[in-house]
């Protein structure tokens, strides 16, 4: 068994590895929730959709989020009506919002309907949100707060950004399965995610903190910064936001206290050495996932490097 803490986009590409390396069956993704949203009156779940789409085979690749061939005709009305449209949603991902929402009003939590829209599109691997519990990020800027969506989205997260929250997490439990997952896996991944935004929410959970650090030799995390930058998005702005250098040591260093391995960029080999005086384990392989080929071989290095006993 293999857990993976997830984002959105940047673990959506490792996933479509994994698939190939290891059997679904044997997955339990952990995925972040802070980015969630209500819009509309209905229950939006960037990051399990996008992770949702993945595994049944319906993400939209090019774009990293909603579903192939997808099309934008409710928003399109929505904007003739003078309202914003800045979060688009297309009509097909309409209908996970409308079921999800209809489910959660009738009183099943998060996790079980994560369960049951993952089973109509025929998911094998299990995929739990992070918590059950309203937790919801938010970017501070100069001039006031933002949550997620509306810095990321709507402002193209060009703020400047001054402090992170993760609003409610004092008072959230970690989901069903969440702990268990990761006390009885083989391995854990954290998935080449966002660490501020994607990662950080989860960590954020009471427990799950001191249930990875228990499980730390186990724990690999794969690096979302090659060189001093992200891959893609505002990774590297938040870390500094934060007090992080944008480095592949950054990353270690953020990690330190619940992952005791980290894969880096090939390119980064230079920064083993003080990576592993932070008492993290570095290894190294390309991280960019430019296809499919490439997502598969970084996937079959992360399993490797979690069996690996040197
Ligand atoms: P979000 O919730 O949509 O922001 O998704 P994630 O947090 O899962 O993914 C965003 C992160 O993925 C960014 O920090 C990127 O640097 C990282 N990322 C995107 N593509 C790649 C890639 O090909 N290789 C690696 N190593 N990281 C990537």
């Amino acid at each position: 068994m293999i857990a993976v803490l997830a984002g959105g986009t940047g673990a959506a590409k490792f996933v479509r590895g994994l698939l190939e390396v290891v059997p679904p069956e044997t997955l339990t993704l952990i995925g972040n929730t802070g980015d969630d949203v209500e819009l509309w009156g209905l229950h939006i779940s960037p990051d399990l959709d996008t992770l949702m789409y993945q595994l049944a085979g319906l993400l939209n690749e090019e774009r990293g989020w909603g579903i192939q061939g997808d099309t934008f005709t409710c928003l399109t009305a929505i904007g003739r009506y003078g309202e914003p449209t800045w979060f688009q949603l297309g009509d097909r991902d309409l209908a996970t919002h409308l079921v999800r929402t209809k489910w959660l009003r009738q009183g099943s939590s998060l996790t079980e309907v994560t369960a049951m829209l993952c089973a109509r599109l025929g998911v094998r691997a299990r995929l739990l949100p992070m918590t059950d519990d309203p937790v919801r990020t938010h970017i501070r800027t100069p001039s006031g707060a933002l949550a997620f969506q509306e810095f990321f989205v709507r402002e193209r997260w060009m703020p400047e950004v001054v402090a992170i929250e993760y609003r409610g997490s004092e008072r959230a439990r970690p989901a069903p399965g969440v702990l268990e997952a990761i006390g009885a896996a083989h391995g854990i991944l954290i998935a080449p995610s966002n660490p501020i935004t994607s990662i950080g929410p989860i960590l954020s959970i009471p427990g799950v903190r001191e249930a990875l650090a228990e499980r730390r030799d186990r724990v690999l995390a794969i690096s979302p910064i090659i060189g001093t930058e992200a891959v893609s998005g505002p990774a590297g702005k938040l870390m500094r936001a934060c007090g992080y250098d944008v480095s592949p040591l950054g990353v270690a260093r953020y990690y330190a206290g619940v992952a005791g391995r980290i894969l880096i960029d090939e390119q980064d080999a230079d920064w083993r050495e003080a990576i592993e005086r932070v008492d993290v384990r570095a290894f190294t392989a390309p991280l960019r996932m430019t296809d499919r080929a490439a997502a598969i071989r970084l996937a079959r290095m992360a399993v490797a490097c979690l069996h690996s006993e040197t």
